[in-house]
């Protein structure tokens, strides 16, 4: 059975951690339109250069852009494999064009899942973190840093690199277009009756624990 599912939270509430577990414990594929964005501003598309300054400023890149890259890593992946969205869809538009997406490709939104934060743990989650330029492993100045100072744990690299857009100014940037845009489109999805709501605060297999539960249901049901 292929799995459709949306992790939804505000910036640093463990998406990207969560969905990173799911791809290596379940085949599934994260599509992050961050990671994707990031990866066109890096390769110098003509998309990574109209949504460089808009990311930098902690803005919303237009929805026509997500929705498309969205659309193409789709299309790539073909119709067998279970995906994780991570960061998408962030306004109504996108939750509409989203719908589409999956129909036009004979799929269907299984579930939605919420983490539920703090806010005001999120910018020292967010500021603090750092991860391997290598392997892309993740570590945090104060709750996670590498055993030995200076080496990834999981490659052996030297180097390592933060996100331009995590810090204080950004992240707090981020947060209001969260607040403003992202989470108005969950009583879409609480109508459908596909919501369920996660503690994003506690420890990191504590939450993944929950969401495997969750999808264990989604796939026996
Ligand atoms: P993220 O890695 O999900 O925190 O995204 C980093 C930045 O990329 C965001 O602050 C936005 O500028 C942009 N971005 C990522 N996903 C989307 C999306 N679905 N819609 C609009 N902008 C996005």
């Amino acid at each position: 059975m292929t799995l459709n599912i949306i992790l939804l939270g505000p910036p640093g509430a463990g998406k990207g951690t969560q969905a990173s577990r799911l791809e290596d414990e379940h085949g599934m594929i994260q599509l992050s339109t961050g990671d994707m964005l990031r990866a066109a501003v890096k390769a110098g598309t003509p998309t990574g250069k109209q949504a460089k300054a808009v990311m930098d400023a902690g803005e919303l890149v237009s929805d026509e852009i997500v929705s498309g890259l969205i659309g193409e890593r789709l299309d790539e992946l073909g119709p067998d494999v279970s995906v994780i969205f991570d960061g998408y869809p962030r306004t109504g538009a996108q939750a509409e064009s989203l719908d589409e997406i999956l129909a036009a490709r004979g799929r269907k939104l299984d579930h939605v899942i919420e983490l539920l934060v703090q806010e005001d743990a999120l910018v020292d989650r967010i500021t603090g973190r750092f991860s391997c330029a290598q392997c892309g492993e993740g570590y945090h100045d104060r709750y996670k840093q590498p055993k030995v100072a200076g080496t990834c744990d999981v490659c052996g690299s030297h180097e390592f690199k933060r996100r331009p857009d995590d810090n204080e100014e950004t992240v707090r940037t981020r947060m209001a277009e969260y607040r403003a845009k992202t989470a108005p489109i969950l009583p879409i999805y609480e109508a459908r009756g596909i919501v369920t709501h996660v503690d994003g605060m506690a420890d990191i297999d504590v939450v993944n624990d929950a969401i495997e539960t969750i999808l264990s249901a989604a796939t026996t049901g």
